[in-house]
């Protein structure tokens, strides 16, 4: 099958959260069943251009109509660790890439609005004609939208589109100028059954675009579908998503195990797996020396995360207290955009300095990332929501027992070991309900019991995640049900 991917992230090159994973490890696992994919992104000047091997120019007459004018593109061709991918940089007055970051721009609408127009030009001028074009989040929303109202007509009778909701949170409510300017009528899309957004009935909804106009389209796990489908989660899509739910479903993300493997992981101390477990409490011998934290028989309790209020900043505050007052030491590793969290966060690590069962990290540290989900105990994940949630599939790789919140993803992968309606071997957490200091201490307080008291138990626990299969395969053979499902 030839898939072309149209996605504002690729990991490593463009990468903010996991989403940029996604791509790279859905378009690996696609490759290697044999089909043919390809992914589209914007040139930006803030890439990794250290992981792009051979990147030169492909096209250089692309004019992409926008407003009343048309816009030229260069086209760049390079390989992404393998991937095949094509970058679109414009040549205009609003220089849209070249802003030293991603996004947070306020004309985020228009740059986005521009790149999905000029990738349809760039399939159409280069007679591509896919079997998929797979968009991702809000910032691709308008290309189905363009695709069946434009493109079409221009000869793209061809391609199916499957869209990927990776966060509701964020959906670009914004003036219908954007419309105009990638050449479409905003008249014909004031509607409450197409672009219309459900809180704002003046302003359109770009990812409303993208579920309204697309063949199929997929969140990341199948909990999270069902709670943006019929919860406050859904930040005003439920009635969208309802009325598409034929067409709508959920698909777990997978973690890229060549990245993240105790047998092979060589960013930390000791490589081990379930038949040499005893090895792990080497990595958490060091990860205590790199921390300063005093070696002490008790169990290790992290945090590894951005710190903002989805990922459940008060509860983590909670936490540390809570576990250190019961037996245990923490670690934490997380940083935020906002400043605000940030400065209570470094408050906090001011305010426990001098405690030698501690740590608080206030930074992004890949590699210190490895040796927290080796040589720690439990991980905690006391998320408000979560879509899919990388964070809790890598620690059980790690032998590492997730603490975690009854939500998104978090739901699909972890199991309570005494509540789960599955057979023990099947068990490999701990799940508490309420977003509230009780709840959290509630699946805390047993998780550190089990430690203390039935080690062995403790044991199996860490072994059941160990066995899970969290890869690529299961996720991708998802996917290529839904683009056959959508082709025929
Ligand atoms: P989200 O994409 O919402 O941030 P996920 O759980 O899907 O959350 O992915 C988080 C990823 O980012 C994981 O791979 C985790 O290890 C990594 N990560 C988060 N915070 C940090 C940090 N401060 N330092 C290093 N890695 C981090």
């Amino acid at each position: 099958m030839y898939i072309v991917m149209v996605t504002p992230e690729c990991a490593p090159v463009a990468k903010v959260g996991g989403l940029g994973d996604v791509i790279q490890g859905l378009s690996n696992e696609l490759q290697i069943r044999g089909n043919s994919v390809e992914i589209i992104l914007p040139k930006y000047d803030c890439m990794r251009y250290d992981h792009i091997w051979g990147l030169q120019k492909t096209y250089s007459d692309l004019w992409v109509p926008y407003h009343d004018q048309h816009v030229h593109c260069d086209v760049y061709f390079g390989f992404v660790h393998g991937l095949k991918c094509f970058f679109i940089e414009p040549h205009s007055s609003q220089n849209f890439f070249n802003r030293g970051i991603f996004y947070g721009h306020q004309d985020d609408p228009e740059r986005f609005a521009f790149f999905c127009r000029a990738a349809l030009e760039f399939m159409l001028k280069t007679n591509k004609h896919p079997d998929i074009i797979h968009c991702h989040d809000w910032q691709t929303g308008l290309l189905p939208v363009l695709l069946f109202d434009v493109y079409k007509h221009l000869g793209m009778t061809h391609p199916r589109v499957c869209y990927t909701l990776h966060n509701v949170m964020h959906q670009c409510v914004t003036g219908d100028f954007v419309l105009r300017q990638v050449g479409l009528n905003p008249a014909s899309y004031h509607t409450r059954d197409r672009l219309q957004d459900e809180h704002n009935h003046g302003a359109i909804n770009l990812m409303k675009g993208g579920i309204v106009y697309s063949n199929f389209v997929t969140t990341v796990s199948p909990r999270y579908s069902e709670e943006i489908k019929h919860s406050d989660l859904g930040c005003g899509l439920q009635h969208t998503l309802w009325m598409h739910s034929m067409k709508f479903g959920g698909v777990l993300n997978g973690i890229d195990y060549s990245a993240w493997n105790p047998e092979m992981d060589r960013l930390i101390a000791c490589r081990y797996t379930i038949e040499s477990l005893d090895d792990k409490y080497k990595n958490k011998e060091a990860l205590r020396n790199r921390l300063l934290l005093r070696h002490e028989f008790k169990p290790i309790v992290a945090v590894v995360s951005r710190l903002d209020r989805q990922k459940g900043v008060e509860l983590m505050r909670h936490a540390i207290f809570y576990c250190l007052a019961n037996g245990c030491q923490f670690v934490l590793l997380g940083s935020s955009p906002d400043p605000k969290i940030n400065h209570e966060f470094w408050e906090l690590k001011r305010q426990l300095n001098d405690n030698p069962d501690c740590h608080l990290e206030i930074s992004y540290n890949e590699e210190l990332a490895h040796l927290i989900y080796a040589g720690a105990d439990m991980i905690l994940i006391p998320s408000a929501f979560e879509p899919c949630g990388l964070t809790q599939m890598i620690a059980m790789k790690y032998g590492t027992v997730p603490v975690v919140r009854n939500t998104g993803g978090l739901a699909d992968t972890v199991f309570d070991a005494d509540y789960a309606p599955k057979p023990y071997h099947e068990r490999n957490g701990y799940v508490f309900n309420d977003f509230d200091h009780q709840g959290l201490e509630s699946a805390l307080r047993r998780a550190i019991g089990l430690w203390y008291l039935y080690p062995h138990y403790f044991r199996e626990l860490t072994v059941n995640g160990m066995r899970y299969d969290f890869s690529w395969n299961h996720p991708a053979r998802h996917y290529l049900n839904v683009y056959n499902y959508i082709k025929e």
